[in-house]
């Protein structure tokens, strides 16, 4: 196995990962070296007979682990993005002992006693070195041995529960598919969408993965409506049960480290800090979010001529847009051509902000034909990173956009970042890719992901790019937003794909009137689904849950956001985001979103008040904030920026949600 791509770094320009010469056969031997080899570097830390130092400790546990980390990191983006049989089946083998590789390290005495001597003058080191500290005590350093053996049995589970979760949920998104024979009742749809979902004479569409499918707004038959919507809440039942388990075990290893709750565990190293402030912030935005639906149903009902179903809702608020706003969403997709949307639109935006420019390398390659690769060059030409691009869904990919690191930055080993965005388009079955407004949006939101990846200017691995606490790393994408309707950016890529007409300025006026309709729906979706993972994680030591959809139903109720018209964004079933642990779990985090954008409202605010769109702004923005990733308090890097606490108002404004 001496030819194992993971043995040695990669000579790829900037470490890019070898994809075209990995296969399946050489996760396993990379990843069994690759623990191997770092706990061989971690005794010869625990053994070294000098005294602990910065560098002879939290240094050298920065520099352990690099074959495994190489793997790890292409083996999770694999996973996540095409997961194969055989990607599958590893990741069941591997998930466990992984987590028990973590532990073992975590729980080495001899380690953490060391870590506890360490002194350092440095204010990035000494940041660091509180993170080690903080991370060993999290991870129940400070426990009795036989606490220790309990929360390794707990965290294998876990993790098996966690694969379990997430492989039901993919065989889910297809089994689950809508199946139709005649092409009638798909009424509504657009003829290219039809012609693509057509399989040997029947019609299949996949469910993506949260509540509401897009489908929903066109398909005028109300029966096909009804099926796809009870077929994408319904999907994976066979989830409810390793969902609740999980929950159950995850408040006795909150209980053995000593919280009252994995919420309270899960938001002490977060910027919230505490549970009360998560809930006192939730609760002032329920009861004007559901008095907001609550209007907003009203009308819709209305507009059909009949109290309205939860499979209506989307069909009737595009009625309502037309007859209200005369805008009909369709009508802007021939605007919104792929290529054009990141080349003219996302990218145009970043080089406005921060002169940086892009170039496509044919010659490099991902782990996908479909991925593409860019050279990213700063405002002065020289070599920032390298942007991969994997925009299309398939039936291997998970559901969802995301953003992931490759490489990351780091002056410690002088590596540039390599960083990547993953979309969820639906190919074409021929022609060019248009897209929806709302995956415009996603488009630019992981690119502020990707820019806080490209620009982080930081010495360590730990701490580099969007290594920043999660009820904040949504935050700067969130941010990056915002440039989809500037009207200059807009302007430059929103052009009809075959005229190459600019987007008519009154549909765009048309658009950002309607776009404020039905906000109450789009909070009440989201609220509900942070109150219900919120309720799963505030469980007790000891508490269990028989019945995991009585269990969802009660939650609600008693959080004041029960509305049978808008279920939560994900129930229990299919909310991967607090069941799925691989990639960076959000479990009593999905609060987070709303959190960040009251950062990110204020910021908005602080661009328009400072002239908008420019090279000034972009630079205070990236130099205060986006550079430092988590190499110091991020609340103290927002005041660098901000020049002031973050207030409320502009989110409240923004959402309509004012009293
Ligand atoms: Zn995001």
């Amino acid at each position: 196995m001496t030819d194992n791509p993971f043995f040695t770094p990669s000579e790829l320009p900037y470490g890019l990962p070898p994809f075209a010469q990995v296969r399946e056969e050489h996760y396993l031997p990379a990843l069994e070296r690759g623990m191997a080899d770092q706990l061989r570097e971690v005794r010869e830390i625990t053994e070294n007979p000098e005294p602990p130092t910065f560098a002879n400790t939290i240094e050298a546990l920065e520099r352990s682990g690099r074959i495994l980390h190489r793997t790890v990191t292409v083996f999770f983006s694999v996973s996540a993005s095409d997961a194969t049989d055989g990607i599958r089946e590893i990741e069941t083998q591997v998930s466990p002992r992984l987590s028990r590789h973590a532990d073992s390290i975590r729980l080495n005495h001899s380690l953490y006693a060391r870590i506890k001597q360490v002194t350092t003058d440095d204010a990035e080191e000494a940041w660091l070195l509180e993170k080690y500290r903080v991370d060993f005590v999290r991870a129940g350093a400070d426990l009795s041995e036989a606490d220790q053996e309990r929360l390794r049995e707990l965290n294998e589970e876990l993790t098996r529960l966690s694969t379990t979760f997430s492989q039901n949920l993919l065989t889910a998104s297809t089994d689950s598919s809508l199946v139709v024979e005649d092409a009638g009742l798909l009424d509504g749809l657009s003829e290219s969408t039809i012609k693509a979902i057509e399989k040997d004479g029947s019609y299949v569409l996949a469910l993506l993965n949260h509540t509401n499918q897009p489908a929903l707004a066109e398909l005028t038959n109300r029966e096909t409506r009804r099926r796809l919507y009870e077929l994408s809440t319904g999907r994976a039942p066979e989830n409810f049960e390793p969902a609740a388990r999980m929950a159950t075990l995850r408040a006795e290893r909150a209980a053995l480290l000593g919280y009252p709750s994995h919420a309270a565990y899960s938001v002490a190293d977060q910027t919230a800090k505490t549970t009360e402030a998560v809930e006192e912030m939730l609760g002032k935005l329920v009861g004007p979010a559901m008095a907001n639906a609550r209007r907003e149903a009203e009308a819709l009902s209305e507009q059909a001529g009949f109290p309205i179903e939860p499979w209506d809702w989307s069909f009737y608020a595009e009625r309502v847009r037309k007859a209200r706003y005369d805008f009909d969403g369709a009508d802007l997709r021939p605007y919104f051509e792929l290529d054009r949307v990141l080349r003219d639109g996302v990218f145009h935006a970043a080089g406005e902000l921060y002169g940086i420019t892009f170039s496509e390398r044919d010659d490099l390659t991902g782990y996908h034909p479909d991925v593409r690769v860019f050279e990213v060059f700063d405002a002065d030409g020289s070599p920032l990173g390298l942007f991969l691009f994997d925009p299309y869904a398939r039936p291997t990919k998970r559901g969802g956009a995301w953003m992931n690191n490759l490489v990351d930055q780091s002056h410690l080993f002088d590596e540039r970042p390599v960083v990547m965005n993953n979309l969820n388009i639906t190919k074409p079955a021929e022609g060019p890719t248009l897209l929806t407004f709302d995956e415009v949006n996603t488009a630019f939101h992981e690119f502020g992901h990707a820019l806080h990846g490209l620009f982080s200017d930081v010495r360590f691995p730990r701490v580099s790019g969007t290594a920043v606490p999660r009820d904040f790393v949504e935050y700067p994408s969130q941010v990056n937003e915002m440039w989809a309707t500037w009207p200059s950016i807009l302007a430059n890529f929103a052009r009809h794909h075959e005229t190459g007409e600019p987007v008519p300025a009154e549909l765009l006026e048309k658009m950002k009137a309607a776009e404020k309709f039905n906000q109450g729906f789009a909070t009440v979706e989201y609220l509900a689904a942070a109150l219900l993972d919120w309720s799963w994680h505030k469980l007790a030591r000891g508490e269990t849950v028989e019945d995991a959809e009585a269990f969802e139903n009660a939650a609600l109720e008693r959080a004041g956001i029960a509305f049978d018209l808008v279920r939560p964004r994900y129930r229990t079933n299919y909310f991967a985001h607090i069941f799925f642990s691989g990639v960076g779990g959000y479990s009593a985090g999905y609060y987070s979103y709303i959190w960040s954008e009251v950062l990110d409202a204020e910021s908005v605010d602080w661009f328009e008040e400072n002239g908008g769109l420019g090279r000034g702004n972009g630079d205070h923005f990236r130099s205060t904030l986006l550079s430092v990733g988590g190499s110091r308090d991020v609340m103290d890097a927002f005041r660098d920026f901000r020049g002031r606490d973050p207030r409320i108002e502009p989110l409240l404004k923004r959402r309509g949600l004012q009293t």
